[in-house]
């Protein structure tokens, strides 16, 4: 490792870099609660300090809102940039974000969320994982190679979101509002996970989402259960959740896999290499067995293919003893996850076409959509992808496996707003406990990580631009 071109930066820096990220992490930036709304912007104000120290030219402080509506421009954004290497040179974006999840349950955290201590290699704090530390990680590879080479071989442009926690709400707007200002050749994403510190992965996917929310009303209102012999909504809405799965787990939308892409024989093989211990999933979810479609295992069901799920079920009398009634309304709420190339409107369109064919004539019944992300995937064989696989498989010494997120970002919105090839070098693990009590991150996946990043800055030099 000691030929990386960090090595020796790295080694005088680490007690300055767990130093700053430690001062860091402990400003409590919770964009979802807004008596932090402070708090957020001293986060920016922080970053944009650190991309300044890093020797950036230009920092400057967005505000994710200009239209005044919730909340105007209080979760901001944090943009910089180093241009330094001339046209003829790719441009690499790099997106994270400063803002963290909330810390209840307060008990649960054996050391508070944003005192930071460093317990047996593991730095312990909100946001240490997702996303401040993987955020510094970029910005010292920046620093680093600029410090040590005086120049990058590519124009550099950093985009820090203050909303991701909130999920984004205003970041399409902004990255349309931006779009001159951040345009690209390539995103790199440093916000995700490892399969483990001695198995490198990177993610080449992440699932599009469309929610629906259900109302059905089968009667003017509830009636008495031994008077009258009418429909019922709460069964009604029963039997629609159920027969959204066959009995093999396929969603049963006309068409819903039409356009499901198969996968590469290389991402089936590098997928089937990925260890799985099915009774160690099933005692984290707390579940004793599995559901999901038949013949696919769990990481594809979660990451290659598309599924539906009902996310919430409401009908009729919920309180304490009985109430003899048949239910007139009745609510069901929906979350379909997409994989490339379903596109959310089609999908949306296929799932009133199969809700209208199980409703009887006389109920009513009211479907609001509730937003619609695509898929995102970046090619395995995407020359972008090998340069980062070039660069991971240097420093963690093992050419990474490949994954695919079973969630939905921004990130979407970041290749398709900005036209670029999204890639991913996060170095969370999955027992970093993201978003839940004692956040923690590993320092030796930090140090490899900030190795990582200046190996793939200078490899992206020789990326050909329009790639
Ligand atoms: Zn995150």
């Amino acid at each position: 490792m000691d030929d990386l071109a960090l090595a020796g930066y790295l080694e005088r820096s680490k007690d300055r870099i767990l130093t700053t990220l430690s001062d860091w992490l402990r400003i409590p930036s919770i964009s979802a609660d807004p008596a932090h709304v402070g708090d957020v912007a001293n986060s920016a104000e922080f970053c944009a300090g650190l991309l300044r120290d890093a020797g950036f030219h230009e920092v400057e402080i967005i505000p994710a809102n200009v239209s005044g509506e919730n909340g105007a421009g209080l979760a901001p954004a944090v943009y910089g940039e180093w241009l330094g290497a001339g046209d003829d040179a790719p441009t690499v974006l790099v997106y994270g974000h400063h803002d963290v999840q909330p810390v209840d349950p307060l008990d649960e955290w054996t050391s508070p969320p944003f005192e930071p201590v460093v317990v047996d290699g593991l730095l312990l704090a909100r946001g240490s994982c997702d996303d401040k530390g993987q955020v510094l990680m970029q910005a010292e590879a920046v620093r680093g190679l600029l410090g040590e080479m005086g120049a990058l071989p590519v124009n550099l442009k950093f985009l820090i979101e203050g909303e991701e926690e909130v999920g984004s709400p205003h970041f399409e707007d902004l990255l349309e509002r931006e779009r001159e200002r951040l345009a690209t050749d390539v995103i790199v994403v440093s916000d995700t996970t490892m399969v483990a510190a001695d198995i490198p992965s990177t993610t080449l996917s992440m699932r599009g989402l469309v929610c629906f929310d259900v109302a059905l009303r089968t009667a003017k209102s509830d009636l008495h259960s031994g008077l009258w012999a009418v429909p019922n909504a709460a069964l009604l809405a029963a039997r629609v959740a159920a027969s959204l799965h066959d009995g093999l787990g396929r969603v049963t939308l006309p068409g819903f896999y039409d356009r499901v892409r198969e996968l590469s024989e290389e991402e089936t093989r590098s997928l089937g290499a990925v260890p799985f211990e099915e009774a160690e999933f099933c005692s984290q979810a707390g579940v004793s067995y599995l559901e999901g479609e038949a013949g696919r295992t769990p990481y594809e069901r979660t990451g290659t293919r598309p599924t539906a799920e009902v996310t919430g079920l409401h009908a009729g009398y919920g309180g304490p003893g009985m109430k003899t009634i048949v239910p007139a309304t009745a609510n069901i709420k929906v979350a379909i996850r997409l994989v490339p190339d379903q596109g959310p409107e089609e999908i949306a369109a296929s799932f009133r076409t199969w809700l209208a064919a199980h409703i009887p004539e006389g109920a009513e019944v009211t479907v609001t959509p509730l937003g619609g992300v695509a898929p995102l995937l970046t090619p395995l064989d995407h020359p972008a992808v090998q340069t980062l696989c070039g660069a991971i498989e240097r420093v963690w010494g093992k050419k990474p496996l490949f994954t695919r997120s079973g969630g939905s970002g921004p990130e979407e919105a970041l290749g398709r707003v900005l036209g670029a090839p999204v890639i991913f070098l996060g170095v969370g693990l999955p027992g970093d406990n993201f978003h839940a009590p004692n956040e923690r991150l590993e320092l030796d996946q930090l140090w490899r990580g900030v190795l990582a990043a200046g190996e793939l800055l200078l490899d992206l030099g020789t990326l050909k631009v329009g790639q």
